[in-house]
């Protein structure tokens, strides 16, 4: 995400509404990766009934995964209700058995669930086993319990309305005739071996982590709309005045779509990428051509930095009233008319996307790197920008989580984006700019389509240099 600090009087009044209702653990950390025979038995002895939001202690995999989703929604009139029927099947390639998946229901953060936008019925596969997090996590009992190396299928309808957003637009609503469905659709949560990450939602960053899956997702919406999504899509005719868009996406951690009567212009990258730029009518047409240009070469280079882009499309959308500057899903970005974050957001497609983290605990590993890679992308160096660093308590660091942020909202892009990228620029300095590109791009092949992590980074930085970058990371509050 990228935004502006002119918005954050806007954003503090969020804060109070989100419940910090975190059901995940770290005790469990100690454990990890010592899953023995006989500790395995003694988990799986213990796994059913642990205490709600805690997992089973000793394994070492992030579940469920390998998950398809194969959505079929039909949008209203006007695009801001759309639904219809979501089968999800999934791997359990946890050593423990799974006993239940949890459906993260984002969309409904805001209403909570005295108005819920999003809503599950008729749920296959599994039974509902409760609502928690202020409404934006469902539990789904498993009929059995899932074995190791099991798949398994749920399915249901869904509901979802995008709430109106009178002052501006967001990442999840309307704001005039323009819709935005991002984190709208259910996914999956992820287990680990410390339990099940069922954070809150934050308006200051990101709460999703997700694992890479697959999307098959119809869209049957009045053809006077248009839909932009996460995936290449193809366009058929519907029924009398109505276009079925069909958007599939291989290895991606989300799926987000907007609708609304965007004017589009398309291109190709030189690295042979659609790119196609859709803007809402407050936006030039000139200003979509550049931003085209914009997005092409970011790909471009990006792509040099860290490894080709491996999806055949990218959508950006184009609304200047966009409340933030940007924001990032996979193959469809939200833009708010701004050069800079565009390449930031286009960043999140490898930092987020290509290699996911945890964006509720590390949210450093997206934004950090992601605003290094746009520095890199425009040929910015950082040179002497760790002289502008002032810490404003102890306790204040480049690696804290979220929940961190929520209590200390003025901070977060100070300490995350600027801090976090010099940091990275410093690192540069310290091992050589070669050693760095090497560190980089063969770290995000390490993590293609897999999970980062700080102790994985530093481990995979400490392997590139003989520099013992232990006093490194002290000075520069990169802890884990
Ligand atoms: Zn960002």
């Amino acid at each position: 995400m990228s935004r502006s600090a002119r918005l954050l009087a806007a954003l503090l009044a969020c804060f109070a509404l989100i419940a910090s209702t975190a059901g995940t653990s770290t005790a469990a950390t100690s454990t990890a990766g010592t899953s023995t025979a006989g500790t395995s038995t003694a988990a799986t002895s213990t796994a059913g009934t642990a205490p709600a939001g805690h997992g089973p202690r000793n394994a070492s995999e992030r579940t469920p995964a390998a998950a398809a989703y194969t959505v079929d929604l039909t949008g209203g009139a006007s695009g801001d209700d759309w639904s219809g029927h979501e089968r999800v099947s999934f791997d359990n390639v946890s050593t423990e058995p799974l006993h239940e998946v949890v459906l993260r229901l984002w969309g409904n953060a805001h209403g909570g669930c005295s108005a819920p936008a999003v809503s599950v019925t008729r749920l296959v596969g599994g039974a509902e086993d409760g609502l928690s997090v202020g409404c934006t996590a469902l539990r789904i009992a498993l009929p059995t319990p899932l074995g190791p190396g099991g798949r398994h299928t749920i399915g249901f309808d869904v509901t979802m309305r995008a709430p109106e957003r009178t002052d501006s637009a967001d990442r999840f609503g309307r704001h005039g005739a323009y819709s935005y469905f991002g984190n709208a659709l259910p996914v999956l949560a992820v287990r680990d071996t410390t339990g099940w990450h069922l954070d809150p939602f934050t308006d200051t960053g990101e709460s999703f982590y997700a694992l890479a899956a697959d999307f098959t997702v119809v869209l049957d919406h009045p053809a006077a709309l248009g839909v932009p999504a996460t995936g290449r899509s193809s366009d058929t005719p519907g029924a009398t005045g109505r276009t079925v868009t069909t958007a599939t996406a291989r290895q991606v951690r989300d799926f987000a779509w907007a609708a609304g009567p965007f004017d589009t212009v398309s291109g190709v990258s030189a690295g042979g990428v659609t790119i196609n730029v859709h803007r809402t009518a407050g936006v030039g047409a000139a200003d979509a051509q550049a931003m085209l240009a914009t997005a092409g070469s970011a790909l471009d280079a990006h792509s040099r930095a860290f490894g080709a882009y491996p999806y055949p499309e990218l959508d950006a959308v184009l609304d200047d009233d966009l409340w933030f500057s940007g924001m990032e899903y996979p193959g469809f970005v939200l833009d708010r008319v701004k050069a800079t974050a565009l390449v930031h957001e286009v960043a999140h497609q490898w930092w987020y996307g290509i290699v996911g983290d945890d964006q509720y605990h590390q949210p450093w590993l997206d934004e950090s790197f992601a605003e290094y890679a746009t520095d890199l992308a425009l040929g910015r160096d950082g040179a002497g920008c760790w002289s502008t660093v002032a810490w404003v308590s102890p306790r204040e660091r480049i690696t804290n989580g979220m929940a961190y942020w929520d209590d200390h909202p003025e901070r977060y892009e100070t300490v995350v984006y600027d801090y976090g990228a010099c940091a990275l620029h410093e690192l540069r300095r310290l091992i050589g700019t070669d050693t760095m590109t090497r560190l980089l791009h063969g770290y995000a092949r390490e993590h293609w389509y897999g999970v980062s992590s700080t102790p994985a980074f530093k481990a995979a930085a400490q392997g590139a240099t003989a520099e013992d970058l232990t006093p490194f990371w002290a000075a520069h509050r990169i802890d884990g």
